[in-house]
């Protein structure tokens, strides 16, 4: 250091505690950085480097913003993972001996973000945290600090369960002992895109020791510690807001592991990345932003108990059965403000007088909303309306403290309404009276003078003062006026009369704002008070917001009730993909049956490809998920078992990301739903195997349904191209052949996407050839070595009749300019269009290829 000025000093040894930050050192009216950080800002925020001298041998790179523009740069930063250190001056510049001190006040970092530009309103902001203990027991905890909510749970099936949890959740940041395992960390950044960041210390200190009383297990309070460690570390402020950590049973609800999460679409496409095209799309009908994020958190937590389930469908079908009365919460609702994330700011210390005038206006839509509900015929709903509390006393306060349409700042006045404090209302008489009386002296002034254009203005430098133009300063007396001023064609002047209103006039001015920002601050720490009962509401609220949503929904796309059976039975009448049924929006989706019952444990499909196999399995698994959130589903009608997990390995997702091959990620997926299911969970394989070659992957395939048939005993759907394995029915008792239908016209093939029993006709994978316009002689050649792998007798085709090497045995032609016997099968080979492949069809080619070499 030495070497350095004083000031680049106490910089460097600031920078020194938050290496892993981005330092805004406050200078002046800027944020300026330094050294690395100044190099890299400069790159991610595109703004220019430039260097100063700091005593040390080479100047210093440097790189600024302006202190009020700093937002935005914070918020891109952050967006982008990077924590922000906010560096201020802690003291007046001008008191200063030295430097001016400096400390970091508040550390901004992806999941501690409060400001409402740097939030997506529909969805929460987590903060977490891991704790190891064993080999395959972690705990966790979730904060999420604009919403006060802080939960915790226990972990016990190993490091992927851990992802899978995480995986997909609106988590940005992830706090972990430094110690954690390298490869761990690796996974929270490359697998999840987490920001991670340390803390060691976990014993919770006296301030917020309540926030884990409630908390039994050891684990789950030094967890939450170090979550709550890490907040009180890096806000530096009050988090009154956090509630009390709740302790999460993870057994208490449907698990879906993170291929699930991602092949099922449940939030986001897996292409797209975007909540468009997801089941979240099509279900969210929630009008409140306290709403969006509540669906999203059922959608990642389907529930298990079947009271539970029938509880939420008793309200969507109270919801269903009053239109009129659906259609007037609905707008009802709109005009709630977010008062989860309202509570956090006033907790923060940062809302306006707006913000309170919404949470008035919010409040005031409380009893119409109650009103609404109890004109319900239907006792769920008017209970629900029972229990919301529209906070009069809250309310009433509001309404005698604020103006109607106060500013944004809370430092100029113009927040207060009159006769709510007489102190107020003195100094605004004081000051109301000071302008009267001026206005009075204006007139007087001028009738004494004569003066027409006499006028008393007010300026910032002057204060009050007389105005006359210069034609008619000879009518003005001597001595009774002081010249203040002299501008081009009038002079202003003072009196000691007027400047004693003045000060009267400006001090009670001056008390009046001081006064109103001390009774704003004061009204804030009032409503604060009234968060947990805020909190509550908005819970309640949201809740009511979901359950409308689903009614709405329901309505629209005409989804029915469910019942659940202990019978372990799937039976649905006239399902539909709920997705795919309103992208088609025309009306063309085919419904389809999904039976399964005891005796049945898996559907082994067959049929084209392109047909609707990837579509039914992911139909039963969309349903399922939507009877277990509390929403109808889309079919005419539907039975079924409460599922503990669903698994899926569905073919469309191959991993390009991870790098891994299709076939380990396949196998992977396989494994892991073959050691986690249990007889309550629902698996979904789809074209297992086609990663590999034709008998390797069959072999794998068939291996993997004897077993889940043998010792899994969950319910499977399983499609394969591998006609072969259809005879498998015949030995496993539990697995049932279904086939999707298609037909064939002129020649053609016709998609029914119908579902029937049986397997399906094995010649369909020249029709789809066909269909992906493959050259006409490729698909007749192709028709002619399945006839002939059939034993069938060869049909020479019209074009060539006369052609007489048409079996696939060796041509005298050929056999002229080839030596060797197999050479036909090079030359098939030689005719493929790769390119124009899907890998099916390559598969399939490549199979029937194999089986005619296997019989040369
Ligand atoms: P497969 O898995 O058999 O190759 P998919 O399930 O991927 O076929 O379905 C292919 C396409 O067929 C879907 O994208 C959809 O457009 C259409 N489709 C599938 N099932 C249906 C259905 N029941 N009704 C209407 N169209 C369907
Ligand atoms: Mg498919």
């Amino acid at each position: 250091m030495a070497g350095y000025t004083p000031m680049i000093q106490q910089y460097l040894k600031i920078k020194a505690q938050y290496k892993d930050c981005f330092l805004f050192f406050r200078l002046g009216d800027f944020y300026e950085m330094f050294f690395q950080d100044a190099l890299e800002a400069s790159r991610e925020l595109e703004i220019t480097l430039t260097s100063r001298d700091g005593g040390g041998e080479e100047r210093i790179p440097m790189c600024g913003i302006p202190y009020h523009s700093a937002e935005n740069y914070i918020k891109n930063l952050v967006e982008k993972g990077y924590k922000v250190a906010i560096c201020e001056q802690v003291e007046d510049p001008k008191a200063a001996k030295g430097v001016v001190k400096r400390e970091v006040v508040q550390l901004i970092t992806p999941g501690t973000v409060m400001e409402g530009n740097m939030l997506n309103e529909k969805e929460n902001n987590y903060l977490a945290s891991i704790t190891q203990w064993t080999n395959t027991t972690f705990s966790i905890a979730y904060a999420d600090l604009s919403t006060g909510e802080n939960t915790t749970a226990m972990m016990n099936n190993g490091w992927q369960a851990v992802l899978s949890e995480l995986y997909n959740r609106p988590v940005k940041e992830i706090v972990v002992d430094s110690n954690l395992a390298d490869s761990y960390q690796n996974d929270l950044v490359e697998k999840l895109q987490l920001t991670v960041s340390y803390q060691d210390e976990v014993h919770v200190s006296p301030t917020m020791k309540p926030l884990v009383e409630s908390l039994a297990n050891e684990r789950l309070v030094e967890t939450v510690g170090r979550l709550l460690n890490y907040l009180e570390r890096t806000q530096k402020r009050s988090l009154d807001h956090l509630k009390k950590a709740q302790l999460i049973e993870l057994q208490q609800f449907m698990s879906l592991d993170m291929y699930s999460k991602r092949n099922l679409e449940l939030t986001e496409t897996i292409i797209r990345k975007g909540k468009q095209g997801s089941l979240l799309w099509v279900l969210d009908k929630t009008v409140t932003a306290m709403g969006a994020r509540k669906l999203k958190k059922w959608m990642e937590r389907p529930l298990l108990q079947t009271a539970d389930i029938e509880y939420r469908f008793d309200i969507v079908d109270g919801f269903l059965q009053h239109f009129i009365e659906r259609e007037s919460l609905r707008e009802l609702l709109k005009s709630v403000y977010d008062l989860e994330r309202l509570s956090g700011r006033i907790s923060f210390g940062n809302v306006n007088g707006r913000d309170l005038i919404q949470l008035k206006h919010s409040l005031q839509r409380i009893p119409a909303i109650k009103d609404v509900l109890r004109q319900m015929d239907h006792k769920t709903v008017q209970a629900l309306g029972e229990a919301l509390n529209p906070l009069d006393e809250l309310q009433r306060l509001l309404e005698d403290s604020l103006m109607e349409d106060p500013p944004i700042s809370i430092t100029d006045g113009g927040l207060i309404k009159n006769g709510f404090h007489p102190k107020l209302d003195e100094y605004r008489d004081a000051s109301q009276n000071g302008k009267k009386w001026i206005a009075e002296l204006e007139r007087k002034e001028k009738e004494e003078t004569n003066i027409k254009s006499l006028k008393i203005g007010y300026n910032r430098v002057f204060g009050y003062y007389i105005e006359v133009t210069k034609a008619n300063l000879h009518l003005l007396p001597e001595g009774k006026y002081e010249r203040k001023q002299t501008l081009t064609n009038a002079e202003r002047f003072i009196t000691p009369e007027l400047k004693e209103k003045e000060t009267l006039i400006l001090e009670a001015e001056e008390k009046s704002v001081e006064l109103e920002y001390r009774l704003f601050v004061e009204l804030r720490e009032r409503v604060k008070g009234y968060i947990p009962k805020l909190q509550q509401l908005a819970e309640q609220i949201s809740e009511i917001d979901v359950l409308q949503g689903y009614a709405t929904i329901s309505e629209q796309n005409d989804y029915r009730r469910p019942s659940f059976n202990n019978q372990n039975d799937v039976d649905i009448e006239q399902g539909r993909h709920p997705v795919i049924e309103q992208v088609m929006k025309d009306g063309t989706f085919v419904p389809n049956d999904i039976r399964m019952d005891k005796g049945t444990n898996m559907l082994l499909i067959t049929g084209p490809n392109m047909s609707g196999k990837s579509t039914y399995m992911r139909q039963l698994a969309l349903t399922t998920i939507m009877a277990q959130i509390g929403c109808f589903v889309p079919a005419s009608k539907a039975s079924l078992p409460i599922f503990d997990q669903i698994f899926t390995r569905i073919g469309a997702a191959d991993d390009l990301v991870s790098g891994q091959s299709t076939f380990m990620v396949e196998m992977l997926e396989a494994n892991h739903a073959i050691t986690h299911a249990t007889e309550q969970s629902l698996i979904l394989l789809d074209e297992i195997g086609r990663g590999t070659s034709t008998y390797d992957g069959m072999a794998l395939a068939q291996a993997i349904i004897e077993y889940l048939h043998e010792h899994v005993q969950a319910k499977t759907l399983f499609s394969t191209h591998y006609h072969e394995l259809t005879s498998l029915e015949e030995s496993l008792t539990h697995l049932k052949n279904i086939h999707v239908r298609a037909e064939e016209y002129e020649g053609n093939v016709i998609f029914l996407h119908q579902i029937q029993d049986g397997p399906a006709d094995e010649s369909y994978g020249i029709h789809v050839a066909k269909l992906a316009n493959m050259p006409n002689e490729l698909i007749t050649r192709a028709s002619q070595i399945l006839q002939q792998l059939e034993n069938k007798p060869v049909e020479a085709t019209p074009e060539k009749e006369n052609d007489q090497q048409l079996s696939f045995f060796v041509s005298e032609k050929q056999k002229q300019t080839q030596t060797k016997p197999h050479n036909d099968i090079v030359d098939e080979i030689k005719q493929l269009n790769i390119m124009e492949m899907t890998p099916l069809e390559a598969m399939n080619q490549l199979y029937q290829l194999q089986k005619k070499a296997n019989r040369q």
